[in-house]
């Protein structure tokens, strides 16, 4: 069940664009791309004891707030726990929408149709088994059926991906080695 999620991290990374070193913010500025509306961070001094990050969808906009009060590697995981949620719900609405095209023969085919993971993410929130996810859900702070667990685990999952790409060698100068350093990077760091 993990190996499901890491490959589907990694496929939403790559569809992104995104390569090391990782960098949050750019990885939600590609992700506002890809959705087509503003997505704004914003540090606000949230109050303890209480969420330490939140999402909030608007009609046309998206934003993601998180705690000021703390390190820069705790705001990383708060951001990308709240693009866990944004991206479990882009995977729900895309699996509605098919199951509704399914039903309306005469829609117009979306050429993107065939390119959207609908067995992906939601699937995979409700049940977990592995040491990993056990670590992880004494971290959960809701009790809503899992996906507060599922959602931190792909902020761990990015995260531990990114720190095991740090500790390899820096990038070379060339943009074709990089490349390659990118796309071995990427497999080591998914082992
Ligand atoms: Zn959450």
């Amino acid at each position: 069940m993990e190996k499901d999620l890491h490959r589907l991290i990694r496929r939403e990374l790559q569809d992104l664009g995104v390569t090391p070193p990782l960098n949050v913010h750019d990885l939600c500025e590609r992700l506002s791309r890809r959705r087509g509306r503003p997505l704004f961070l914003r540090a606000a001094p949230l109050p303890k004891p209480g969420p330490s990050g939140m999402w909030a969808e608007y009609d046309t906009y998206d934003v993601i707030l998180y705690q000021q009060e703390t390190t820069e590697l705790h705001q990383d995981g708060i951001i990308l726990h709240e693009v866990g949620h944004i991206l479990v719900a882009e995977k729900e609405r895309a699996a509605e929408d098919s199951a509704r095209e399914a039903e309306t023969p005469d829609s117009t085919p979306d050429g993107d149709a065939g390119s959207v993971d609908v067995e992906g993410w939601a699937a995979l929130m409700p049940v977990f088994g592995t040491e990993a996810v056990k670590r992880i859900a004494q971290r959960c702070s809701y009790d809503d059926g899992g996906e507060e667990c599922a959602v931190e685990l792909v902020a761990t999952i990015i995260l531990e991906w990114s720190a095991l790409l740090a500790s390899s060698t820096p990038p070379a100068d060339d943009p074709a080695l990089r490349r390659v350093e990118a796309a071995l990077g990427d497999r080591r760091g998914w082992l």
